[in-house]
C-alpha cells in the first residue's frame, strides 16, 4: 500500500526571484518543473504540473501579487492545475482542447495509458487511483499566440511559437536575462515528436530557430537546467536524426 504523501510538491529556490517546483513522487520520466518567477507588478508560474493536488494552496505563501499562469502547452503533466488559477494563459492552438478538457488531446493518448498507477511511487490523498486521472476544464482560460508579451512589471517574457512537440508548444524568452523556458520543446532527454498531435517537419522548423536564440539559461520542462553550448548540441542531434537517411531495410 503506498503511502499519502503531503506536501505533494516540492520547491527548490534558485535565486530571489526563481523558484522550481517539482511533484518528487510522480515518475522522473515524465516530471514536469514548474517555474515560478517573481515580478514587481505581478508573478509568472509556467505550468501547474499534474493537478492532483492543490497547487494555488501549495504556492500560497509564496505568492503576494497578482498571479499570472502561463501552460507551456496542454499536455497533462503541464496544465493538470490550470484550473485553479484565474489567470491563466495557453497559446490559441490549445485554448479549446483546455477549456472544455479535452482528454483526448491533454493525455495525448488515453488508451496507451499515459497515467499508470506504477508511476506514482506515494499518492496525493487516501483513495487516489491513476486510472481514475483527468485534467479539469480550465473555462476561463485566455488565448496567447506569437510574439505576445507576458509583462511583470520588471521583467517581460516573449511568447514564441515552438510547435513540433505538440501545435501549442511554446517558449517563453527573457531577452534581458537571456533565459528560456523551453516547456517539452528541448530539454535534455529524450524529445517526443510521435505523440498524436506531434508534427516532425514543424519541429525540426523551431529547432532551426532555436539555433539561433542567444541564451544563459534554459529552463526546460523536464530534467536539468542547461547552457547555450548544451542547447545547440540538442539541437543539432535532433536535427541529424531525423535527417539521417533511413536505411532502406527499415523502409
Ligand atoms: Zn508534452
Ligand atoms: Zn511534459
Amino acid at each position: 500500500m503506498k503511502s499519502v504523501k503531503k506536501p505533494w510538491f516540492h520547491t527548490q529556490k534558485i535565486r530571489d526571484d526563481l523558484y522550481c517546483i517539482t511533484e518528487p513522487h510522480y515518475t522522473w520520466e515524465n516530471r514536469a518543473n514548474l517555474w515560478l518567477i517573481k515580478g514587481r507588478d505581478s508573478d509568472l508560474l509556467i505550468d501547474t504540473g499534474l493537478g492532483v493536488s492543490s497547487l494555488k494552496l501549495y504556492l500560497a505563501d509564496l505568492l503576494d501579487k497578482p498571479l499570472k499562469v502561463v501552460a507551456s502547452h496542454v499536455h497533462f503533466d503541464h496544465s493538470g492545475g490550470c484550473h485553479e488559477f484565474d489567470q491563466v494563459f495557453i497559446h490559441e492552438n490549445e485554448h479549446h482542447a483546455l477549456c472544455c478538457g479535452d482528454q483526448q488531446q491533454i493525455l495525448s493518448a488515453p488508451e496507451i495509458g499515459f497515467v499508470p498507477d506504477s508511476d506514482f511511487d506515494s499518492i496525493p490523498y487516501q483513495g487516489f487511483s491513476a486510472s481514475d486521472y483527468e485534467v479539469k476544464a480550465c473555462p476561463h482560460a485566455s488565448a496567447i499566440q506569437h510574439g505576445d508579451v507576458i509583462d511583470l512589471g520588471d521583467k517581460a517574457f516573449e511568447v514564441m511559437h515552438l510547435p513540433g512537440h505538440s501545435s501549442g508548444s511554446i517558449g517563453l524568452y527573457h531577452a534581458k536575462q537571456q533565459t528560456f523556458f523551453s516547456g517539452d520543446v528541448v530539454y535534455d532527454g529524450e524529445l517526443l515528436d510521435n505523440l498524436k498531435d506531434s508534427v516532425v517537419d514543424e519541429y525540426l522548423t523551431t529547432m532551426e530557430k532555436l539555433m539561433l536564440l542567444k541564451v544563459q539559461e534554459v529552463r526546460p520542462g523536464h530534467y536539468h537546467s542547461f547552457d547555450q553550448r548544451r542547447l545547440q548540441e540538442l539541437v543539432k542531434q535532433y536535427i541529424a536524426d531525423k535527417k539521417a537517411p533511413i536505411c532502406p531495410s527499415e523502409r
